[in-house]
């Protein structure tokens, strides 16, 4: 019974690296179909959460719940097979693949059966390979990417390079997205933009988003709900009002 349950239920996350405590006793749920904003200064542990989200990290002491199931059960190489999707701070994209290409990776990291079936030519490849095809193209469309489909990565501006990474990571039908910086190096139009396309993917796609980011216009304008961390501890969770006007946020980003 999925009614009234968390899609992600963080309790009690610790991370330490040698003597420096990443996170400290984290804990919050990301309800399905929210937009959480997870803010905070740099070192306060987003992008740790993160990995820790994605099994790149082990967590030294509590648990991670998806869709009720423990992540720590989960083989780390199938995150997106499990149904979370994310895109990382800096990006990672197959640079020499056409943008169509680096879309189809995605649709493939959903299953690997997918692949092997592809291997060895078993029967269902074709009808699998014509689902992602289709896919692919949807995804191309939904982010406006349908005239740059066939160039390579590369070669893009750094932006679109962007909107790839979220076309591949969306590929794998998540039900959770980890955004991680979506903003970061964006011209202002792009920017303006990509609100609107958060909103899109959890109003459209039906994804759940959980979305790093320092412009706090966009993390403010475009969350339900915000949490707030600083040097690993949680300082702060609520409306993206109440968090704004936290002491102990205001605290944090002014360095008092
Ligand atoms: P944020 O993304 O909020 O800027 P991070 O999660 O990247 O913060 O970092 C939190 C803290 O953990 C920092 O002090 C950082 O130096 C440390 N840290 C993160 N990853 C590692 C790692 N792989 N090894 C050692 N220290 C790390
Ligand atoms: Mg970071």
């Amino acid at each position: 019974d999925r009614a009234g349950q968390a899609l992600l239920h963080i309790d009690g996350v610790s991370v330490r690296f040698g003597g420096i405590v990443a996170l400290d006793g984290v804990s919050f749920d990301v309800q399905r179909g929210q937009i959480c904003g997870l803010i905070g200064p740099n070192g306060a542990g987003k992008s740790t959460l993160f990995n820790c989200l994605s099994r790149l990290y082990e967590c030294n002491s509590g648990s991670i719940h998806f869709d009720g199931h423990p992540l720590s059960t989960m083989p780390r190489h199938r995150m997106a097979g499990i149904g979370i999707g994310r895109t990382f701070q800096n990006l990672a994209l197959f640079r020499t693949m056409t943008v169509r290409e680096n879309a189809l990776v995605g649709c493939h990291s959903q299953h690997h059966a997918g692949f092997l079936r592809n291997a060895f030519r078993l029967p269902g490849a074709a009808r699998i390979e014509a689902q992602a095809q289709e896919r692919a193209q949807t995804l191309i469309d939904f982010l406006g990417l349908g005239s740059v489909a066939e160039r390579t990565v590369a070669d893009l501006p750094f932006g679109t390079q962007k909107r790839v990474e979220l076309a591949r990571a969306l590929a794998a039908q998540p039900q959770l997205l980890l955004l991680d910086e979506p903003a970061a190096g964006l011209n202002h139009e792009e920017l303006e933009s990509l609100g609107a396309l958060i909103r899109d993917i959890r109003d459209r796609l039906q994804v759940t988003v959980l979305l790093v980011e320092h412009h706090m216009g966009l993390v403010m304008g475009v969350s339900d709900k915000v949490v707030a961390l600083n040097f690993g501890k949680k300082i702060a969770e609520g409306t993206p009002a109440q968090v704004r006007a936290h002491p102990e946020v205001i605290r944090a980003y002014l360095g008092a």
